[in-house]
């Protein structure tokens, strides 16, 4: 697409986010937190616009949206309401595992119909066994004749029991580690998959997150790629969309905090010197470094974006981007509190829902922990195994 073209294109969609934002997102993004409630209202307007199918090909009936379109939207999402941007990003992360078979007609069908917002999709793929390493799973399939024999446990899934599409994992029948996996798609009417109760978490209360077992056989069409491609399915599709959708989804985050701490730090008058709040220089000095962390994790989002478009992964940066902007969150959750006080406090303010919200991309796997590893593993030349 031409440079031009690719710009009508960003502000056409971004348009068409913005309404689903004024009218869905901003009005009630309280009230799932408070209710830990599920956001069907929002995935269903999101769905109506067609950007349910965002990533998906135009020749599937997707948009075909580009990594920057994708970054742009998640972050827009996040700043309105983060559980309903973590939904649409495990949606989008389930897709483009699924896009690794899209030759399947099983898979291709399934796309199709994510792609016209009749099905929202999600990634079940936690294990206890290997917690934050979920790309590495425990469980193990076995082969009868051409299908498979799944019995594993998730710890945790967003819009368990909400979803329609579940991708999960396990290791494949052959294998002798968790390197050699294999990627599934399961309709949620496909019997052997039970919740567990609610994941009470902290914060993204809307996201609907719950351990969830799948004790069932499933048919050869439902593999993704070959039998033993996990691995590759999760460097090529999962890690590049899945950095993106995390990071950019905390970037929200942060940018939220922002803008809501700028408003009440401009608004916060003090009667008995007759000043504002941000007449104070030490205010203004945590304003300004609130505004360097979220510009510098953007920028270097941006460039990751940048790069991925012209087909060129860099590893370092991708893996990176994750780390920088989980930290920009929660950095800024504290400088929000700091310059914004008791408002920020109180469960009457945002900001309050915006810190609890901050705190989930450091416990999602990779976390920045595991991240920080490799990286260090990629500039020593130390092998990068886990
Ligand atoms: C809001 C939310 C939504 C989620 N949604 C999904 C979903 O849709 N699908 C899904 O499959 N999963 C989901 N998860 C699960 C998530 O991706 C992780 O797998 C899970 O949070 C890991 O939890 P754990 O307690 O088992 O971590 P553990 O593996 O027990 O890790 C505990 C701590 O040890 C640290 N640690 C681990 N290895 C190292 C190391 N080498 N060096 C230093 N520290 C280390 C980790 O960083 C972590 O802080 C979600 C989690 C959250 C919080």
């Amino acid at each position: 697409m031409k440079t031009q073209e690719l710009q009508q294109s960003l502000s056409d969609i971004l348009e068409k986010v913005d309404d689903v934002v004024v009218d869905y997102l901003i009005p009630n993004a309280k009230k799932w937190d408070t209710e830990r409630a599920f956001p069907r209202e929002n995935l269903a307007a999101l769905g109506e616009e067609g950007l349910l199918g965002l990533m998906i090909p135009k020749e599937l009936g997707g948009m075909g949206g580009t990594p920057r379109i994708y970054k742009e939207v998640v972050v827009k999402l996040a700043q309105a309401c983060a559980s309903t941007a973590l939904v649409y990003v495990q949606h989008t992360s389930a897709a483009s595992i699924m896009l690794y078979g899209k030759q399947q007609p099983y898979i291709s069908e399934q796309l199709g119909l994510m792609a016209q917002g009749k099905r929202l999709a999600t990634i079940a793929l936690s294990e206890a066994g290997s917690g934050c390493y979920f790309f590495l799973p425990v469980s193990q399939a076995e082969k009868i004749d051409k299908n498979f024999r799944l019995n594993t446990n998730k710890t945790m899934v967003t819009s368990a029991g909400e979803a329609d599409i579940y991708v999960t994992n396990s290791k494949a029948t052959f294998a002798k580690n968790s390197m050699q996996s294999n990627f599934y798609v399961i309709p949620k009417e496909h019997p052997g998959i039970t919740l567990g109760g609610i994941w009470e978490g902290m914060g993204l209360r809307g996201n609907q997150s719950a351990p969830m077992t799948i004790d069932c056989q499933l048919d050869e069409e439902m593999l993704i790629g070959k039998e033993g491609e996990g691995f590759k399915i999760v460097r090529e599709s999962l890690l590049p969309m899945g950095q993106i959708g995390i990071s950019a989804l905390n970037i929200g985050i942060a940018k939220a905090i922002y803008e809501e701490s700028v408003s009440y730090v401009k608004k916060r008058f003090y009667a008995h010197i007759n000043t504002n709040l941000s007449n104070f220089q030490s205010i203004q000095q945590i304003v300004g470094e609130m505004k360097i962390i979220c510009d510098q994790a953007e920028k270097a989002l941006d460039t990751v974006v940048l790069k991925l478009e012209q087909n060129q992964l860099d590893m370092v940066s991708t893996l990176e981007i994750k780390v920088m902007a989980c930290q920009a969150a929660m950095q800024l959750a504290d400088l929000g509190l700091k310059v914004c006080g008791g408002y920020a406090y109180s469960a009457h303010s945002p900001i309050e829902r915006y810190i609890r919200d901050s705190k989930a991309g450091s416990v999602m796997g990779p976390t920045p922990e595991v991240l920080k590893e490799l990286i260090g593993k990629i500039v020593l030349d130390v092998p990068t195994q886990l």
